[in-house]
């Protein structure tokens, strides 16, 4: 764990607000982008990165780092926010966001030069693919890492998911978890409309998969899932976690019409007093 690492709830919890008033001053100087899921995924990022990731910013290509692979590529905002606030590029730097020749897309792209990023994304339902495939590569080679995947729900309606999920426990990948973001919500509603996920546990254990649940808007249950998922030896681990689109600002809260929408000039500092005032 590096020095400003912390399993401190109260301390996560107070980056993760940091990171939610980035988000929201990056995508108001953008004028588009994705907001909701980016606000409902802050604290499982933050968590990850600033106490679980075995991760150096100053050396990104470090061999023995752990890898995080962002499948649901969208919330790119959150992403490079995190890996801002973490020191990987100069905080600054996100007031770039979407413009002309900036290293900050709409969605990640290896090739635009911002480091920290493993993978391009922004198609779905590729991402879990791409994690198995490092995982395994790790096996082969007896390294020690971890990988990571950030999965959508709305995204486990794609196939390759489970072709995906299929391999990663016949291949024992006890060193691959995934992260579902099971807000419940994706861009045309909710996912129960749309095409239905659940018994979602089910699904994931009959895959062979090990499961967990927790409240992926409180850090301390979302550290506990973590550590259980790094103690799990025998199958790969999925955490899904329940979080509410838009978390942070009430108005906005469980909106699915957020998920690609920003806010108007005349609602981002009430947004920002918001969450400055979200205390733990
Ligand atoms: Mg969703």
């Amino acid at each position: 764990m590096k020095s400003w690492q912390t399993t401190d709830p109260a301390k996560l919890h107070s980056i993760a607000t940091d990171i939610r008033k980035s988000i929201v001053e990056s995508l108001a100087e953008a004028k588009s982008g994705h907001l909701g899921g980016s606000l409902g995924l802050a604290d499982i990022f933050t968590v990850l990165y600033f106490s679980i990731l075995n991760h150096d910013p100053d050396n990104p290509s470090w061999p023995e780092r752990d890898r995080v692979i962002l499948s649901i590529g969208h919330v790119a905002p959150l992403f490079y926010t995190t890996l801002a606030h973490c020191g990987y590029f100069p905080i600054d730097e996100l007031k770039t966001l979407r413009k002309l020749g900036s290293r900050l897309q709409g969605h990640p792209g290896r090739d635009h030069g911002l480091p920290g990023i493993e993978l391009s994304a922004g198609s779905l339902g590729q991402g879990l693919s791409v994690a198995v495939g490092m995982a395994l590569a790790a096996k082969i080679d007896r390294k020690e890492h971890n990988v990571f995947c950030i999965l959508g729900d709305g995204e486990l309606q794609e196939g390759s998911i489970w072709e995906a999920a299929m391999s990663a426990s016949h291949h024992k990948l006890n060193n691959l978890t995934a992260i579902v973001d099971r807000n419940g919500l994706q861009i045309e509603g909710k996912t129960e409309n749309v095409m239905k996920l659940e018994p979602l546990n089910e699904k994931w254990r009959s895959f062979g998969w090990n499961t967990i649940n927790c409240d992926g808007n409180d850090v301390a249950q979302i550290l506990n899932a973590f550590i259980e998922a790094g103690n799990n030896q025998n199958a790969p681990t999925v955490i899904i976690a329940k979080t509410i689109m838009g978390k942070g600002i009430h108005s906005i809260e469980g909106d699915y019409r957020w998920h690609g929408k920003v806010p108007a000039s005349e609602q981002v500092v009430g947004f920002l007093e918001e969450l400055q005032n979200d205390r733990f």
